[in-house]
């Protein structure tokens, strides 16, 4: 069938943006690569399109033999030229549309999450069905940001659509880095700008686990907290009791807090930034209620992690936490970001206590789940001390990865010199 005579994939409601959309034809692997559902189509897969497309245009993709294969947001700025949101048969793009796409995914964390947990992601870009968008939920709060300029035209209907089916407060937009000139030069939004509600001069309040914590969603990094991290931080609450530990890039003392419910008799939380150690000290007081969260002893160091840990070899441990920031933001930097795993491990475990715990994390998606975990186990291995593998762990629920591009978190927990090693 020729597309011709297909129905038209377009909007119909006069509030959604560009009624014409654009016409694509892409070269045969792209477009194997779109039919096994991989979101993402690069502009040089382009072969022809009808139009000079602009960011945020609907883009209809059309196979060999002019049938309907797909729809998306065309970025003219962006390698990645199309996000693709549907495949299949043609679809309208209207408000029906969104609003299933949207409980597609809030679909995904029914049942993950009690009133104990008041923070978590709603909606997790690609492997949601929302390639480039991110909406995370604080509290009353939700914060939508934006990996791709091509969602800001879309943004009044799509705030519309959230805010009748969460009933937030407020949403906030958050905007990458690379795309906030554009976006506010084009688009006249900015980073921060609040899209639904009343204004906000602070931090927002809201619960993880029933740990009380602060989210700075206007200026943080992310969309102001480290909502990944939620499993991680609960296996060390449960593996702290009468420890001495370490979180090395506390940032807002996540690990921390976690370490102290779980009975740890000290944390130290070790970070470059000020403004992070100043946030974790608020969040232990949100929590000091607790009789064995104020009982955990604390201590604070603002230094370079990589310096600190090198010339305090005094400085032992039972449980060290290393959670670097992403060490290759590109292909370019993955070889320079093995090498700093490498040697943040050998410091780690060099502050281990006899039977202490090492967990290294990382978040860089250029560095693969294999690659990560044999770097750390090869610096655990160049130590010279004995050492069992406790776990591995990957992302969260509320954060799925079905793409390969889209894994990025992994993390490894060994356990050094304890008595099965022998
Ligand atoms: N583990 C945290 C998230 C860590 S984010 C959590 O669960 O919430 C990374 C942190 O590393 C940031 O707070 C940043 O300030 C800090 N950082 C970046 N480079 C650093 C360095 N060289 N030494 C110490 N801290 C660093």
């Amino acid at each position: 069938m020729a597309h011709s005579k297909d129905p038209e994939p377009t909007t119909t409601e006069p509030n959604l943006p560009r009624p014409a959309p654009l016409r694509l034809r892409v070269s045969a692997r792209a477009e194997s690569i779109v039919r096994s559902g991989h979101p993402w189509l690069f502009g040089e897969s382009i072969r022809s399109q009808n139009r000079e497309g602009q960011t945020g245009d609907l883009a209809v993709v059309y196979d060999r033999a002019d049938r309907f294969l797909a729809l998306g947001l065309f970025d003219s700025e962006s390698p990645i030229r199309v996000r693709i949101l549907h495949t299949g048969k043609p679809q309208v793009v209207d408000s029906a549309f969104w609003k299933q796409k949207l409980d597609q995914a809030l679909q995904v964390r029914s049942g993950l999450f009690d009133d104990q947990t008041t923070g978590y992601r709603w909606v997790h870009g690609e492997s949601d069905g929302w390639p480039g968008l991110v909406l995370d939920r604080y509290d009353t709060t939700l914060v939508l940001k934006l990996y791709s300029a091509a969602w800001v035209p879309w943004l009044e209907v799509l705030t519309d659509i959230i805010v009748g089916r969460l009933r937030p407060e407020r949403v906030v937009l958050r905007l990458s880095r690379n795309i906030q000139n554009l976006t506010q030069l084009r688009f006249g939004k900015g980073d921060g700008q609040i899209l639904f509600g009343p204004a906000l001069d602070e931090s927002v309040l809201f619960s993880e686990t029933g740990l009380r914590f602060e989210a700075d969603v206007v200026r943080g990094q992310k969309t102001g907290f480290f909502l990944d991290q939620r499993e991680n931080r609960r296996k060390i609450e449960t593996l702290a009791c009468g420890q001495a530990v370490l979180n090395a890039f506390s940032f807002s003392g996540g690990f921390s807090l976690y370490a102290a419910r779980g009975g740890a008799v000290s944390v130290t939380d070790l970070d470059i930034s000020a403004h992070a150690l100043a946030a974790a000290e608020r969040n232990f007081s949100f929590n000091e209620s607790d009789p064995i969260i104020h009982a955990c002893r604390r201590q604070r160091v603002q230094a370079d992690a990589f310096e600190w840990l090198a010339s305090n070899p005094r400085r032992l441990f039972n449980l060290v936490v290393l959670d670097p920031p992403s060490m290759a933001k590109r292909e370019s930097e993955r070889d320079g970001a093995i090498a700093a795993y490498f040697k943040l491990a050998r410091l780690g475990i060099g502050h281990l206590t006899r039977g202490g715990i090492l967990l290294a994390c990382s978040c860089s998606a250029h560095v693969s789940e294999p690659e990560f975990f044999e770097v750390v186990r090869s610096a655990a291995a160049k130590s010279q001390r004995s050492f069992r593998e406790i776990a591995r762990t990957s992302q969260p629920p509320d954060h799925p990865a079905l793409f390969q591009e889209t894994k990025y978190l992994k993390a490894i927990y060994l356990q050094f010199d304890s008595a099965s090693d022998r």
